[in-house]
């Protein structure tokens, strides 16, 4: 069984912090179908439309009958463990500062015979497995064998661990703390064993509702952080930068507005500040620190999310000019993607849909609790996934999207 994790020491400020190196990344245009999928957290494999075999690993042609056309399916990964083996050297400098390091070979139950990570609680000998698709630290997917069934202290195994965002004995900033959704993120943060919580406050002379409620909490801490003010964001990171392992930026501006029901552009102006330039000042002061220390032992810096909305993929006219500064803050947080992408740290995108908050009043039901995105940002950590949609409302208009975006626009907009 997996040993719980021991809560970190607190690290000796002489020691060297050890730069991050990453696994190997590369991939055919045809495997990144493998990192797409693992993104949004399912495990998706090639599946012949002619002959229906399960390929592995991805390719061009079916491997039985040279058909080209495969489309990716879901799978459940549910497999027999055939062998394993543990590797004592590794030529590759990120596997060698990690040694030892488990492997096992799977034949799925769907077919292909793949190699996995493994494991520290699957038994060496025969055994039912569960494979999934995870993203490693290069933001590429990978193949891991898990126990057949859930194990104390699952989430804790070492190997995993360099897949996942975990935030237990984690040090997490919300960036607000005013929001219902902030306030959810804070309670379901500390329900996951995060070591410190820092919560944002535009408005720290001010006492807002929930405020005693969530500062009772014992890892939490409220501080100044205002978004649309270089300084204080400046200030901030010179205050918690060396220190802030996962990023949760909550703050929004939002107004229910499209072009033509309102004069001016100072509502629109309102959420550029926050949605999109918030984003980019945090990026700027916080970035660096993160990257620098995204090996830095078993609590690293690991992610950065980013409240978007599914407004971002398509506009939604009523609220035509928030959901315009969501696509433009999508935008920047694919670029921040890439530029974390080096040093290993997960950038985290979540597109929910209509949020139960005083500004979908208006909005007929289904609406999205705040609990529940909360419980599915924790989630997509402990994943380590990419992309998010919490919700049916989200699904929904994800499952379109990819179907056909001009069909989405086109009913938006009706
Ligand atoms: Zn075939």
């Amino acid at each position: 069984m997996t040993a719980p994790l021991p809560k970190p020491k607190r690290k000796n400020p002489i020691l060297r912090t050890r730069l991050p190196t990453l696994p190997p990344g590369g991939r055919s245009r045809v495997a990144l179908g493998l990192t797409a999928a693992a993104a949004l957290g399912r495990f998706e494999l090639q599946v012949c439309r002619d002959c229906s075999a399960v390929q592995y690993p991805p390719r061009e042609a079916c491997h039985v009958c040279l058909s080209d056309r495969l489309d990716w399916k879901l799978q459940d990964g549910v497999g027999e463990l055939l062998a394993t083996t543990v590797l004592h050297h590794s030529n590759d400098l990120f596997f060698r500062e990690r040694l030892p390091w488990r492997l096992g070979m799977v034949r799925l139950d769907a077919g292909p015979t793949v190699v996995a990570h493994l494991h520290a609680d699957i038994a060496p000998g025969a055994a039912r497995v569960r494979v999934d698709a995870r993203l490693d630290k290069s933001g590429q997917a990978v193949l891991i064998a898990l126990p057949g069934q859930e194990t104390a202290n699952m989430a804790d195994d070492r190997q995993l661990r360099e897949m996942t965002c975990d935030p237990k004995f984690r040090k997490v900033l919300v960036t607000d703390g005013k929001t219902a959704v902030g306030q959810a993120l804070v309670k379901a943060l500390a329900k996951a064993g995060a070591d410190l919580i820092w919560v944002g406050n535009a408005e720290p002379w001010k006492k807002f509702p929930g405020a005693e409620e969530i500062a009772a909490l014992p890892p939490v801490s409220l501080l100044s952080l205002d978004l649309t003010d270089s300084r204080s964001v400046t200030e901030l990171a010179g205050e918690i930068g060396g220190k802030v392992d996962i990023v949760i930026n909550n703050a929004e501006y939002h107004r229910t507005f499209g072009i033509a029901a309102r004069r001016g552009v100072d509502a629109a102006r309102g959420e550029m500040d926050v949605n999109y330039f918030g984003l980019l000042r945090l990026a700027q002061e916080l970035g660096p620190a993160l990257r620098a220390r995204a090996a830095d032992g078993q609590s690293s810096a690991a992610a950065w999310v980013n409240l978007l909305s599914v407004y971002a993929l398509a506009n939604f006219p009523p609220h035509g000019t928030f959901a315009a500064s969501k696509a433009a803050a999508y935008s920047l947080a694919q670029c921040l993607r890439a530029e974390m992408r080096p040093a290993g740290v997960r950038v985290i995108n979540v597109f929910p849909g209509p949020i139960d908050d005083e500004w979908n009043q208006l909005l007929p039901p289904p609406k999205l609790a705040p609990a529940a995105l909360a419980n599915a940002v924790v989630a997509a950590l402990r994943d380590g996934v990419e992309d998010v949609f919490p919700g049916d409302v989200a699904q929904e208009w994800l499952a379109r999207w990819r179907e056909n975006p001009k069909g989405l626009e086109r009913e938006l907009s009706l």
